[in-house]
């Protein structure tokens, strides 16, 4: 069977989406040709303390983003569960939804190095290759159960994200960004200026709401 070009799933709080997120995304597209980047943003059960934004607040943000990058779309089907979701079920989902399509888990090395939490972990390979983006203070010092995992599944060749629907590692040299959620939520907290952390309308969504001032909390 001749294979369309993989697409790229990136999951995650998103709260909010920053630049930490979509660089290496872009990324991931060009030296990949993913046809298309899903941004999948997290349900995260009410009572937990993070994220702080709602759901509905979260998602707005992810589209703003995603509208202005080619290419990238949101895929709002975690959000519309009503339980937390892993990201093995959404793999499996997009498996059987996309037979033809291979499907490129965008993650940072900081996931990749606490993969062995992850529900089910050993399945993931089995619906999604994985796309590991260098992530600053996050170093490949890999726990033996990752180290086997790459010893099995790792390719420097790219094109076999083309060749196969899952199964592969491949390890992306992007550009380190040296930012994350906390940090971004921190910042906006003291009342400092994000431009250029997060894209503008989401920027603008922020203040327009009045999202994560320190009266609320935080
Ligand atoms: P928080 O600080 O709230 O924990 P975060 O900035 O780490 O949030 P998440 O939404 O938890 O963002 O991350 C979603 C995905 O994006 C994860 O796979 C994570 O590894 C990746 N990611 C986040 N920030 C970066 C970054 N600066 N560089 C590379 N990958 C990143």
């Amino acid at each position: 069977m001749t294979l369309r070009p993989p697409i790229g799933i990136l999951g995650g709080t998103f709260d909010p989406i920053h630049i930490g997120h979509l660089r290496p995304a872009i990324e991931a597209r060009e030296a990949l040709r993913l046809a298309e980047v899903r941004l999948v943003p997290n349900h995260i059960p009410p009572h937990r303390a993070s994220p702080y934004c709602s759901s509905e607040q979260r998602l707005a943000m992810v589209a703003l983003a995603a509208a202005e990058n080619p290419g990238f779309v949101v895929d709002e089907r975690e959000l519309d569960r009503d339980r937390p979701s892993y990201t093995i079920d959404t793999l499996i989902a997009l498996h059987a939804e996309l037979p033809d399509t291979p499907v490129c888990f965008l993650m940072g090395m900081d996931s990749l190095l606490g993969l062995p939490s992850w529900h089910r972990w050993q399945e993931l390979l089995d619906h999604a290759h994985l796309v590991v983006s260098t992530r600053p203070g996050w170093q490949p010092d890999y726990p033996a159960e990752v180290a086997d995992l790459l010893a099995r599944h790792q390719t420097q060749d790219s094109e076999d994200l083309h060749r196969h629907r899952h199964g592969h590692i491949w390890l992306a040299g992007n550009l380190p960004v040296e930012l994350s959620a906390t940090r971004l939520r921190a910042l906006l907290a003291s009342g400092r200026d994000p431009r250029y952390l997060l894209p503008a309308p989401v920027a603008d969504y922020i203040r327009l709401h009045g999202l994560y001032r320190p009266t609320r909390g935080q």
